[in-house]
């Protein structure tokens, strides 16, 4: 009995419509690629919901005839390819003829289009044709696709939040404007606009458009060609770098493609430039003969195979590597760190300008102390075997059971009440006390003071400690930034920063935390945007910990730096104090203990 039979048009266009219609952002993909292709010079994005409830595209391109514009819908109907001789010479963005058939299987579609001498309106639902009629001769495309996976339910369950939608579209639509500087793009979300782009064909300008004048102001260009490949585009300075990769752009014949080995040879170029975890914003234009790339690997034709890949990787890290050591690299003077200086007078240690709850916190406290957090685990680190017993050790030991209240350091913490003697190398305080004398770290001191106050006040944000500021601090981020940043306003909020929103791509800040390290609000404020930006999902006490280790590590008393018995012995007092004395917020060890017993032994004055 024969069981094969072929499939109706519409099941194969819902079963194709998975590949093609992920979510939001590959429709509007579709229908933007398709507008390009149509020479289009003003496109139009409109979302509702983030596409969920209504996507509009609509452009000024060449437009459909009367009859093209029902036939655009069925299965590999396209004007782009006609035999295969041009699969291998694709200029468009567009070719397999099976996007507007996949989409129109899912959801309602209604078409207004015209080549300027014919016009038609069509509506289709679920791939039915509802209406067809001729319509007026505005020369030009407008798609509006509205009940987006009505009909395969499922896959609304798995949507993510709106949010995240957005952020994914707002992504494309930026890598869309970038590969066509000379088209101007317009997003706007629930009527309000989210890019414009002039379409001045100014690439500088987009990626301004995008990112702020902030980021584009750091930009430099580059250009280089060999025989097959002709590569240019603009990288920022090392100064201005992202904690992703995310922010490198490549385009291939004007198609944004990711590649890898593409992105990577951009951070190669930078290597010794940049700092761990950073890196560039970037866009990176190839322009190549369509012979040597094979666009027709995957149904969303993000990747491409590309023919002599390895000399283009190369061209490319060459490109960028000459036009950053054709520049000086001297990052503003603001953000300079002082030079390291041995006159006390003139850099004094930190210490908290408040007194800390000492004698208030009672013994559980002690308890609930977060010793489970990582940066709180002791690293133990000897010098070696003889150097005999860190201090860590005695940390171990049962706090004492005592019904009153911690009256001195010591029954909190068992920090040993020590005196200081002197100073090795402008960097370690020795102190001793009857059980030996002690090495400390006074840099890894100082940061353990400073993160332990800076915990406590991220802790319990006070509207009466505001610094108000004469000149707002601006901020700039692109828009799918800005809807990371919308989602995370009420936790950076709670850790004292209040951002307004202030025009496209623009955040001001008008008053921060008085305790905020001084001089240092803008790094401050920017690097907690940035660890709200780099979590897919932000956890208050995770920002607070985070934040108070960044604060922490900022103009900490370095190595090298003569301190006087006053500040050694303040240093000590607020390190005894501390609830963990024993490591750096970043688990290194602060003080190294040599009892009275070792000494003895290794001077053979005991067996
Ligand atoms: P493809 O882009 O692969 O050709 P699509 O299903 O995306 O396939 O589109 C089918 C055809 O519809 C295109 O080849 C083009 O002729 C026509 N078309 C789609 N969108 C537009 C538009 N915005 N302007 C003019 N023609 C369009
Ligand atoms: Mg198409």
């Amino acid at each position: 009995m024969n069981q094969i039979h072929i499939m109706e048009d519409t099941l194969a266009n819902k079963i194709a419509a998975g590949e093609v219609v992920e979510r939001p952002a590959s429709i509007v993909k579709e229908l933007v690629e398709n507008a390009i292709d149509a020479q289009s010079t003003k496109i139009e994005v409109s979302l509702i919901e983030a596409g969920l409830t209504s996507i509009r595209v609509t452009d000024n391109g060449k437009g459909m005839s009367e009859a093209d514009a029902i036939r655009c819908f069925e299965r590999h109907a396209t004007s782009k390819i006609t035999n295969e001789h041009d699969l291998f010479r694709i200029r468009t963005l567009g070719f397999r003829g099976e996007a507007l058939a996949s989409i129109a299987a899912v959801s309602k579609v209604s078409l207004w289009t015209s080549d300027g001498v014919e016009g038609a309106v069509v509506e289709i639902e679920g791939g039915k044709v509802l209406k067809y009629e001729p319509g007026a001769l505005r020369k030009g495309t407008d798609f509006h696709i509205q009940h987006v996976f009505f009909n395969t339910p499922a896959r609304l369950k798995y949507m993510k939040t709106i949010q995240t939608e957005l952020g994914h579209t707002i992504d494309l639509v930026n890598r869309l404007a970038l590969s066509h500087p000379n088209i101007s793009f317009t997003l706007t979300h629930d009527h309000h606009e989210i890019l414009r782009t002039s379409g001045s064909g100014d690439i500088l300008r987009v990626l301004s458009d995008i990112y702020g004048v902030a980021v584009a102001r750091k930009m430099i260009p580059f250009q280089k060609e060999d025989a097959d490949f002709k590569v240019k585009g603009f990288i920022t300075l090392p100064e201005m770098t992202r904690a992703s990769k995310n922010y490198i752009s490549l385009l291939m014949n004007g198609r944004w493609i990711k590649s890898y080995a593409g992105t990577q040879a951009a951070i190669d170029a930078m290597h010794t430039y940049l700092p761990i975890g950073r890196f560039p914003i970037a866009v990176i234009d190839i322009t190549a003969d369509p012979i040597l790339t094979d666009v027709n690997v995957h149904p969303a034709k993000r990747h491409i195979r590309i023919s002599k890949e390895g000399e283009l990787f190369s061209l490319i890290k060459e490109a960028i590597k000459e036009a950053i050591q054709g520049v000086t690299i001297i990052p503003d003077a603001v953000k300079k760190e002082k030079p390291i200086t041995r006159d006390s007078e003139q850099q004094t240690i930190w210490t908290p300008p408040y007194r800390r709850p000492e004698v208030t916190i009672p013994l559980h406290e002690h308890e609930t102390q977060p010793t489970s957090t990582p940066v709180e685990e002791p690293i133990i680190e000897q010098p070696s075997p003889v150097f005999p017993e860190a201090i860590f050790e005695s940390q171990e030991d049962s706090v004492p059971e005592e019904p009153v209240v911690a009256q001195k350091q010591q029954e909190r913490n068992h920090f040993p009440s020590i005196v200081p003697v002197g100073q090795v190398h402008g960097t370690y305080i020795v102190a001793q006390n009857e059980d030996g004398f002690y090495l400390i770290d006074q840099h890894a001191a100082q940061e353990r003071i400073k993160y332990e106050y800076f915990k406590v006040k991220l802790g319990q944000v006070d509207a009466s400690e505001r610094q108000q500021l004469l000149l707002p601090l601006v901020f700039h981020y692109s828009a799918d930034e800005q809807v990371k940043i919308e989602e995370c306003k009420s936790a950076l909020e709670e850790v004292g920063v209040f951002l307004e929103a202030f025009g496209p791509a623009t955040y001001t800040v008008k008053e921060y935390p008085a305790w905020f390290p001084e001089g240092q609000a803008t790094s401050i404020i920017e690097e907690m945007i940035e660890q709200v930006l780099e979590k897919r999902k932000v956890d208050i006490e995770k920002l607070r910990e985070e934040s108070a280790i960044m604060m922490s590590c900022k103009k900490s008393i370095k190595a090298n730096y003569y301190l006087r018995q006053e500040d050694m012995e303040r240093l000590l007092t607020d390190l005894g104090a501390c609830h963990n004395p024993y490591t750096c917020p970043h688990g290194r060890p602060v003080l190294i203990h040599f009892t009275t017993y070792e000494l003895e032994k290794m001077f053979k004055r005991v067996m």
